[in-house]
C-alpha cells in the first residue's frame, strides 16, 4: 500500500532512512526503556551513518512536542465523545495518563520521523559522486 522510497513507507516500517531495508534503532520495542529511542550509528544494509550532523535529532523534539499534543487533544475529544457525562478533571487525567503511557513511543518515533523528513531515500548502493564520509566500509 505504501511504496518503498516514500518518506510513509520509512516512519511505518522505521527502517534506514537512506535505504529502507537496514534495522535504524537498536530495538524496535519503544517500552525497553533502557535502549528505547537509541539508534544505531549506521545502516548494516547500505552503511552510511544516521548522524548526519552533531546534534541532529534534538529537532526531534519537536515532532515529539506536536505528536503529544495532538495526541493529548484526540484522548482528550474521545474521552469526551465516549463518556460525556466525564468532569473536566477526569478527562485531563486521561490525558495525562495516556501521554505517560505513550511517551516511549512517541520518544522513539520522533526520532524516525525527524530523520524521515530530513533525509532522503538514495537505495543501497552509494550513488555517483556520494560523499565517501557517509560511508562507512
Ligand atoms: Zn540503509
Amino acid at each position: 500500500m505504501v511504496r518503498k522510497g516514500t518518506k510513509p513507507y520509512c516512519i511505518l516500517h522505521r527502517k534506514c532512512p537512506h535505504c529502507h531495508e537496514g534495522e535504524f534503532m537498536v530495538t524496535r520495542d519503544p517500552y525497553d526503556l533502557s535502549r528505547a529511542g537509541d539508534l544505531l550509528d549506521g545502516c548494516s544494509v547500505c552503511h552510511r551513518k544516521f548522524e548526519t550532523e552533531p546534534g541532529f535529532y534534538y529537532g526531534g523534539m519537536y515532532v515529539s512536542y506536536a505528536s503529544a499534543v495532538a495526541l493529548g487533544v484526540v484522548i482528550y475529544v474521545a474521552t469526551g465523545t465516549i463518556a460525556p457525562s466525564t468532569t473536566e478533571t477526569t478527562r485531563l487525567w486521561w490525558v495525562l495518563g495516556g501521554l505517560v503511557a505513550l511517551t516511549p513511543v512517541l520518544y522513539a518515533w520522533s526520532k524516525i520521523i525527524w530523520a524521515c523528513l530530513f533525509i532522503d531515500y538514495k537505495g543501497v548502493d552509494p550513488l555517483p559522486g556520494e560523499d565517501p564520509k557517509w560511508v562507512k566500509r
